[in-house]
């Protein structure tokens, strides 16, 4: 079994989510009691936050890409970024890393192929809805095309976001706000909805709506266990 490399910390609210889907993951491939081996290096998200406010993503990209470097040398054989956002970085971690680096859009559109799936909706913060990051991988390695919600609906999302997922508040409110934009955008084309941050998995699940989702952190989880599992 490999070891799972794991770059937490944004936030740590969804940084236990996925410790807990890899290990439970690996224990319902092997039974028993085996678990994910794995290591995580957590970073400060306050830090993360600051830059990400300041638009001083060259900083976020070497503090970041330092964790990758330290989640390495700790004996990772990969490594996932526990979020969304901060894929924005990518290309700096990559180049820190003698190791694979699963990117989170990767799992996430092969999950939409199998389900026949070109046209999806995407949540997520401001900068995973609005940068071109995340919406031109779909597009240019996936051929998956991307609808985003009005300019209210963002604002409403990225800021429950980080004003309540982050802290850990789960607030019925907002999670009938995100239905509402979730229905907004099926009207507008899409088969389905990514849950394009990982902590969106917290508010909204499968029982809440008719509309495909794809949690982006169980889908990101699951092909961390199946990596760990290949020859
Ligand atoms: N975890 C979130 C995401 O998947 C947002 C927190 C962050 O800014 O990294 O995008």
């Amino acid at each position: 079994m490999k070891t799972i490399g794991l770059i937490g910390g944004m936030s740590h609210e969804s940084s236990a989510e996925y410790y807990r889907l890899v290990n439970q993951g690996m224990k319902e491939r092997l039974g028993g009691h085996n678990n994910a081996r794995s290591v995580m290096v957590t970073v400060c998200f306050d830090d993360i936050v600051r830059m990400q406010v300041e638009g001083r993503w060259d900083d976020a990209g070497q503090l970041l890409a330092q964790a990758a470097g330290q989640v390495q040398a700790a004996g990772a054989d990969f490594v996932l970024l526990c979020t969304n956002t901060m894929h924005e970085v990518a290309g700096a971690i990559e180049e820190a890393l003698r190791i694979p680096f699963i990117h989170i859009v990767d799992p996430t559109a092969e999950a939409l192929k199998t389900a026949g799936i070109t046209h999806v909706g995407l949540l997520g913060t401001r900068f995973t809805m609005e940068r071109p990051f995340y919406i031109d991988r779909l597009r240019d390695k996936h051929g998956i095309q991307t609808v985003v919600p009005d300019a209210a609906g963002r604002d409403a999302v990225h800021a429950l976001i980080y004003d309540e997922l982050c802290h850990g508040t789960i607030n019925e409110n907002s999670r009938d706000a995100v239905l509402r934009v979730i229905n907004q955008l099926v009207e507008q084309g899409a088969q389905g909805i990514i849950l394009g941050c990982t902590e969106l998995t917290l508010l909204v699940q499968r029982q809440h709506t008719s509309t495909p989702l794809f949690d982006t952190a169980g889908l990101h989880a699951v092909a961390a266990v199946e990596l760990a599992l290949a020859d």
